[in-house]
């Protein structure tokens, strides 16, 4: 579903949001849109959730202009009134009350409950906050215009999950990038005393994605302030990365139909590397993940008469020592991939044969030929075993993973350029590729572009409870963002 929200098209930033993926009773991202301003009163709001709302642009600028809506709305009332048609009447109409709405209703309760969040912190959260607040009159109110036009959803709304495209066009050139950063947050309980550290519960940014939405809006700030380059950039907000449904359901929302680019960048933080040193590399750089569920259903009975039923427990767990035969005898040894079933669950009772089992997988391979082969192979193995011992079966595939795969011309360019901006010392090519995955795979099977680590220093490994985003780090990858934007769109 894609709303369009080109509610400033006079600007020199047009802006849009794009809703993705429907995601119920998930509280990964900051999906209650609708409820935003609830939220904020009842000072709940997670660092992305905060990031969300900072965005608004809660200042003296937007509130200026939205005063300026309903005065223009007015003036455009008197002839319009004498002279066109009723359609167009209306539409004024319709047009001063949402400016009406703005000006009395949000832009003061958004300023109240931002004004209850602590504005002296050092962290990622506040650096968002900052950044956003200050965001100049013609950028920030369009990114706002997006954002806001998500708060101002209805319930069913409510439950899509939202991203956030800002273009800026500077000059007459007509290239485009775009510049990608994740804001989702991960369900975990951050351990530590920092003093911007989530204040929900159970919910927290240890992945650091607030700080690459710090990274982008001060990117975005600077790019709208000096205009250096030529062309067009789009800063891509992406919720629901963790999931891996966030980039699928954005392009599948028309995100490159709507916004074209010629290429798409993106970047993750990554501890264990230098701190604020820059890592690329062409080819596969990170894993496709596939989370899959497997349903084995067998004939419940009592735990005395095995003669009656058929076990699922029995047979679930031949599968699951089957399954360890995957990537031990048909991967290759040089290249990399994981069969991991992280839950098994059946019964209660001891007395009890079980209906069914439940296994869930997390299977990982690096290249498309490995995925399809091992994929196959679960599909053989649990098709054999169950009915090997006469159940039944049923395999919930999840989203189809996607192996990250970074195009050389584009990762080359952007080597060289992060290069001249920090130095040889502070930039490696190629760099070090993971098992881990990343839905960013998605947008470079769509487009050129390329995918880059940047180093968080010696820290806990993201997923952490004790993970912290380094905030040396946040100039950085604003400063590689520039250099990008500046260097391709000349
Ligand atoms: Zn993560
Ligand atoms: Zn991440």
């Amino acid at each position: 579903m894609i709303r369009d929200a080109n509610l400033y098209s006079g600007q020199t930033a047009e802006c849009c949001q794009i809703s993705t993926a429907k995601r119920e009773g998930d509280h990964h991202s900051p999906r209650k849109w609708g409820k935003a301003t609830g939220w904020l009163s009842n000072h709940e709001a997670t660092l992305s959730q905060c990031m969300a709302l900072q965005v608004i642009v809660p200042s003296e600028q937007s509130r200026l202009i939205n005063y300026f809506i309903v005065g223009f709305s007015i003036f455009l009332l008197m002839p319009t009134h004498m002279m066109l048609d009723t359609y167009i009447y209306f539409a004024v109409i319709g047009f001063s009350l949402f400016g009406l709405g703005l000006a009395f209703y949000a832009t003061p309760s958004t300023d109240a409950a931002l004004s209850s969040l602590p504005s002296d912190q050092a962290g990622s959260g506040s650096g968002i906050y900052k950044m956003a607040s200050s965001l100049g009159a013609s950028f920030g109110v369009a990114i706002s215009a997006g954002v806001f036009t998500a708060l101002s959803g209805d319930d069913s709304a409510a439950q899509w999950l939202e991203g956030v495209i800002a273009s800026l066009t500077a000059g007459n050139g007509n290239r485009a990038i775009g510049l990608r950063a994740d804001f989702d947050a991960l369900p975990i309980q951050e351990d530590n005393d920092l003093e911007y550290k989530s204040t929900v519960s159970g919910v927290s940014h240890l992945c650091g994605h607030d700080g690459h939405t710090t990274m982008l809006l001060a990117a975005g700030k600077y790019l709208a302030e000096t205009k250096n380059f030529n062309g067009t950039v789009r800063l891509i907000f992406q919720p629901g990365e963790e999931t891996m449904e966030g980039g699928p359901a954005m392009i599948k929302d028309g995100l490159f139909e709507r916004f074209p680019v010629d290429a798409v960048y993106g970047m993750h933080n990554m501890p264990g590397l230098e701190l604020g040193s820059f890592y690329f590399s062409s080819g596969d750089v990170m894993a496709a993940v596939d989370n899959w569920e497997i349903q084995i259903t067998g004939k419940g009975g009592h735990g005395a008469m095995p003669e009656l039923s058929i076990d699922p427990v029995v047979a679930g767990s031949s599968l699951v020592m089957a399954l360890q035969t995957v990537v031990s005898r048909n991967v290759a040894p040089a290249n990399s991939a994981v069969v991991t079933v992280g839950a098994f669950q059946s019964g209660e009772a001891g007395n009890v044969v079980a209906q069914s089992a439940i296994l869930r997988l997390s299977i990982r391979t690096k290249t498309d030929e490995d995925r399809t082969m091992v994929l196959n192979n679960i599909r053989r193995l649990t098709k054999m075993q169950a009915e090997s011992f006469g159940c039944s079966w049923e395999i919930r595939e999840g989203v189809p993973g996607a192996v990250l795969v970074n195009d050389e011309k584009e990762t080359l360019e952007a080597y060289e350029i992060a290069k001249e901006m920090f130095g040889e010392d502070r930039t490696t090519y190629p760099g070090p590729t993971f098992l881990g995955s990343e839905d960013f795979a998605f947008m470079l099977q769509e487009k050129p572009g390329t995918y880059c680590f940047l180093g968080n220093g010696d820290t806990p490994m993201v997923h952490h409870p004790q993970y912290t985003l380094n905030q040396e780090i946040l100039p950085r990858g604003a400063a590689y963002w520039v250099a990008l934007t500046e260097q391709l769109l000349k």
